[in-house]
């Protein structure tokens, strides 16, 4: 039994998580409400108005930052096993806004080329045109490369010594008592994490300062492990305990928990042709009811419907637009084909001009790698 499934609730970082109610983590896990520190957000955003960024550990030590003018660091990455999704599209954009709050930001986006081979198998020489790819998606979303660095983990030799040094404090019960029972490999990809999520406080970065890292909700045990290995090293590194901020789980088309990107047909990706996406979205799970007549008489349940996620959390900006929505499915006057539809049209607007930006991030989304690369390479000293 994994110490992070308790009851009903599940978070694997590599696996199906399984969350009911996501204020029952603040009581089982510690994680904080977001709702109790909103007035310590500098500028608002869709997904904090909406209650998307649920979750946090530690966070008021970034927005301090923020406000006072220090320096503080956003670290995310991604694994490279396929094209962005909603649920990496949402990480990307936390990142994108922790970034903006102040020019003292710093991003590091590590890509997760040893946990892609460790989870999927991947290899390194397949998954480097997928991280171009990846690189480009961010930037199409609004990622400035100014004070970014960008790296492959296998490249980067100051996160794999930090991942032999982390190795030191760890045992196995330890890991078992985390993820559960996992491949040896899961297990060295987690301490990999830590690296990468403590690589900005290191001297050559600068040292120690506040670092948010914007995840899922799922990569909370990472979040947990590396704030354990941050104190443990504290004295050694002058580390300080990384924050994070979390999302909600995009569910999938079909409503379970959590995007997949094993399973095409639940997940909507970024650059997905509009006759597949509207294919995917006709099909999607509603809140509609049985027929027609029930539903004009009783109204629909968005809180229960995907479609109405969707708009909610991706491809409706406007609050005045979403609530005429949530106002027209109650009431009954709308209908869930035509509401379907209309999410459509959103979504194959929004990939249409995500494409058209990502075709002009990908000569720099290359240049980044290369650039990354050679500061990887150029050293692995630590202490
Ligand atoms: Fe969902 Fe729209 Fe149907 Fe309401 S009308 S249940 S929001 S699909």
């Amino acid at each position: 039994m994994k110490e992070c499934k308790l009851s009903e609730t599940i978070i694997d970082p590599w696996g199906s998580s399984d969350i009911a109610d996501y204020s029952r983590l603040f009581e089982l896990f510690g994680i904080e409400p977001v709702s109790k520190i909103l007035d310590k957000f500098p500028v608002t955003h869709r997904l904090l108005r909406r209650g998307m960024w649920f979750g946090h550990r530690d966070l008021t030590k970034v927005l301090d930052a923020v406000s006072n003018g220090s320096e503080y660091a956003v670290m995310s990455g991604i694994k490279p096993t396929g094209v962005f999704h909603l649920g990496t599209k949402t990480t990307a954009e936390a990142m994108v806004y922790f970034q903006s709050l102040s020019n003292k930001s710093r991003v590091f986006y590590a890509v997760a080329d040893v946990e892609a081979y460790c989870d999927n198998g991947i290899k390194f020489s397949q998954s480097h045109e997928l991280a171009v790819s990846n690189v480009a998606d961010i930037l199409a979303i609004g990622l400035k490369p100014e004070r970014v660095y960008v790296y492959k983990q296998s490249e980067e030799k100051r996160v794999m010594n930090l991942a032999s040094v982390f190795s030191k404090a760890v045992t196995t019960n330890m890991m078992h008592a985390i993820y559960g029972e996992r491949p040896f490999g899961l297990y060295f990809s987690a301490l990999v994490q830590a690296g990468d999520i403590l690589l900005p406080q290191l001297k050559v970065f600068g040292g120690p300062k506040p670092v948010v890292v914007p995840v899922g909700v799922d990569q909370d045990p990472h979040i947990r492990l590396t704030r354990d290995l941050a104190k443990r090293y504290s004295d050694e590194f002058g580390f300080i305990e990384p924050s994070a901020v979390f999302h909600k789980l995009v569910r999938s088309l079909q409503g379970t928990q959590k995007m997949s990107k094993r399973d095409p047909m639940s997940v909507l990706t970024l650059n997905e042709d509009p006759a597949v996406a509207r294919k995917k979205i006709m099909n999607a799970l509603t809140g509609g009811r049985a027929t027609a007549e029930e539903q004009r008489r009783l109204g629909g349940e968005p809180d229960k419907c995907v479609v109405y996620e969707y708009y909610r959390d991706h491809f409706l900006e406007s609050d005045a637009e979403l609530e005429v929505v949530r106002v027209e499915c109650v009431s009954g006057k709308r209908l869930c084909g035509e509401c379907k539809a209309q999410l459509a049209e959103l979504v194959e607007k929004y990939m249409t001009e995500h494409t058209r930006k990502k075709e002009k991030c990908m000569d720099l989304a290359r240049k980044l790698l290369e650039e990354g690369s050679e500061i990887a390479r150029s050293g692995g000293e630590i202490f």
